[in-house]
């Protein structure tokens, strides 16, 4: 999913509300600091939680020690567990290119979930 598709995903359900936020950029003021290969899992994710009655409000969506992290208010009851659900899928997901085939946690104290293509496999071992 590039970009432009994740933006129109989001205005088609209405955008993301985030009232703590103001920074420039469209992808800012949803507050997603993800690499593109996780915004499909993102917006299957926003989906997801809409569906269940989720008020749109966000506070963050990043990355963290290589899996997606995702704060949000007003979630629905099954909310925790639906995000749970996709901050685990993330580490199937290579955060660059989206690609499921080879992907696994890189480097050291800068973890990322990466696949073959994106990172190379080295010897360090974490
Ligand atoms: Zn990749």
């Amino acid at each position: 999913m590039s970009k432009e598709e994740f933006f129109n995903f989001l205005k088609e359900i209405g955008g993301l509300i985030n009232i703590r936020r103001k920074m420039d950029g469209p992808l800012c003021n949803y507050g997603c600091e993800c690499s593109d290969g996780w915004l499909e899992l993102i917006a299957e994710l926003i989906q997801e939680l809409v569906d269940a009655g989720w008020t749109r409000e966000i506070r963050q969506i990043k990355e963290k020690f290589g899996g997606l992290r995702f704060y949000a208010d007003g979630l629905p009851h099954s909310g925790i567990e639906i995000v749970g659900k996709y901050e685990r899928r993330s580490f199937t997901i290579c955060e660059i290119c989206g690609s499921t085939d080879q992907v696994r946690l890189c480097g050291t104290r800068w973890v990322k979930t990466l696949c073959d293509q994106c990172q190379p496999p080295c010897n360090v071992s974490i």
